[in-house]
């Protein structure tokens, strides 16, 4: 079979993973000059942290979110199993007693099994939760390898090609396009996130660290030679525009409240983009005509996207299959 997959993010990419290892013949668009900053994917933070996303999301979140791990083990390098960590100023103790009492497979560990793990946190929390079978990596190194192993299949990605102006030659056609999707997926909705990358001296963690705040929960993602994502804020907006000073103030607030290094810290990057959602946050699959939309992957791209890139293969490798993330909604259009 012929697949058009257009798209080239997150959902892109693990879709057309899946139905080259299903047999289909897959060509991939993508409107954008390359993977970059026109690309959602771009700003993740990459965490593979299905029990912490307990604390907020729904059930198949926690539960279709632990499939990522392996498969990104499988297909990419470098995904880091080291677990994470969740901590919270003493004022908020009750907030990680909170967490705690919403989520699954934790541990209570106290400063000095914190310190363990951490040794720059040394001092800094009297309690933590540790999940130790999360894991994390860097989206943007895990989308070129996937990119790259797409083309040591046959894969070309045709960038700069938008769907608009393309003859689409397959016979099924997968419109990963995200927020840009709304055109034909009225209830998708834009709530956008705010993220730093900064390069700190003097401090160093080997795994994720989520900081829990009534306000303002933030997480810190290692990336390696001083490098962190620091992430993200959610704010019901579409537009993607720059970073906030409210953004940027209480991103770093948070940095410093974790570990006061992060003062000194060089701004690398600041980014700011439209998470793709539907109304109850949870990702859909669904056909119109020849076009089976994969949308809505919220602040869970690389976490959903390989549950979803499965259920879509074997939506178009096993006609009448319904997978548990379809929904049937007959007034949209699709795009060819
Ligand atoms: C600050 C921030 C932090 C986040 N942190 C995490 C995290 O830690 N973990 C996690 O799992 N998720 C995280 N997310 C969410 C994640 O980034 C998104 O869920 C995911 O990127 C959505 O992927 P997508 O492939 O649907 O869309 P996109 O990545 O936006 O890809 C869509 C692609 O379609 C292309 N396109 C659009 N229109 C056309 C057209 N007409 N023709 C051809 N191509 C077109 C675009 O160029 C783009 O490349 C975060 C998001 C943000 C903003």
């Amino acid at each position: 079979m012929n697949v058009t997959v257009v798209g080239a993010g997150v959902a892109g990419l693990t879709v057309a993973t899946e139905l080259v290892e299903r047999g289909c013949k897959v060509e991939v668009i993508d409107r954008s000059e390359g993977f970059g900053r026109d690309t959602c994917s771009w700003y993740a933070g990459g965490m593979l942290a299905p029990w912490c996303e307990g604390d907020t999301a729904e059930e198949p979140v926690v539960r279709l979110g632990q499939e990522a791990i392996g498969w990104w083990r499988r297909h990419v390098p470098d995904v880091i199993e080291q677990g994470s960590l969740v901590v919270a100023p003493s004022r908020d103790t009750g907030e990680l007693a909170r967490f705690a009492r919403r989520t699954e497979a934790h541990r209570t560990i106290d400063a000095d099994q914190l310190t363990r793990l951490e040794p720059d946190l040394h001092g800094r929390f009297r309690q933590a939760l540790f999940f130790d079978a999360e894991a994390h990596l860097d989206p943007r190194k895990a989308i070129a390898a996937l990119a790259k192993k797409l083309d040591q299949s046959g894969v070309a990605i045709s960038y700069g090609t938008s769907v608009e102006d393309h003859r689409v030659s397959g016979s099924v056609i997968v419109d990963t396009r995200g927020f840009a999707a709304r055109d034909v997926l009225k209830d998708l909705r834009g709530v956008k996130g705010e993220m730093l990358v900064l390069k700190a001296r003097g401090v160093e963690f080997s795994r994720p660290v989520r900081l829990l705040h009534p306000r303002l929960p933030v997480y810190i993602v290692p990336r390696g030679d001083g490098h962190f994502m620091v992430g993200a804020t959610q704010i019901e907006a579409e537009d993607r525009g720059r970073i906030t000073a409210r953004g940027m103030v209480d991103l770093l607030n948070a940095a410093y409240a974790v570990h006061p290094a992060f003062a000194e810290a060089e701004i690398i990057e600041t980014g700011a983009d439209v998470r793709p959602a539907f109304p109850d946050n949870l990702p859909r699959l669904r056909w119109h005509g020849r076009t089976l939309h994969v949308n809505g992957l919220f602040r869970h791209g690389f976490l959903l996207a390989p549950a979803c890139a499965r259920m879509a293969a074997e939506a178009i490798s096993s006609p009448g299959y319904k997978p548990e993330l379809m929904y049937e909604d007959h007034r949209e259009r699709s795009i060819a």
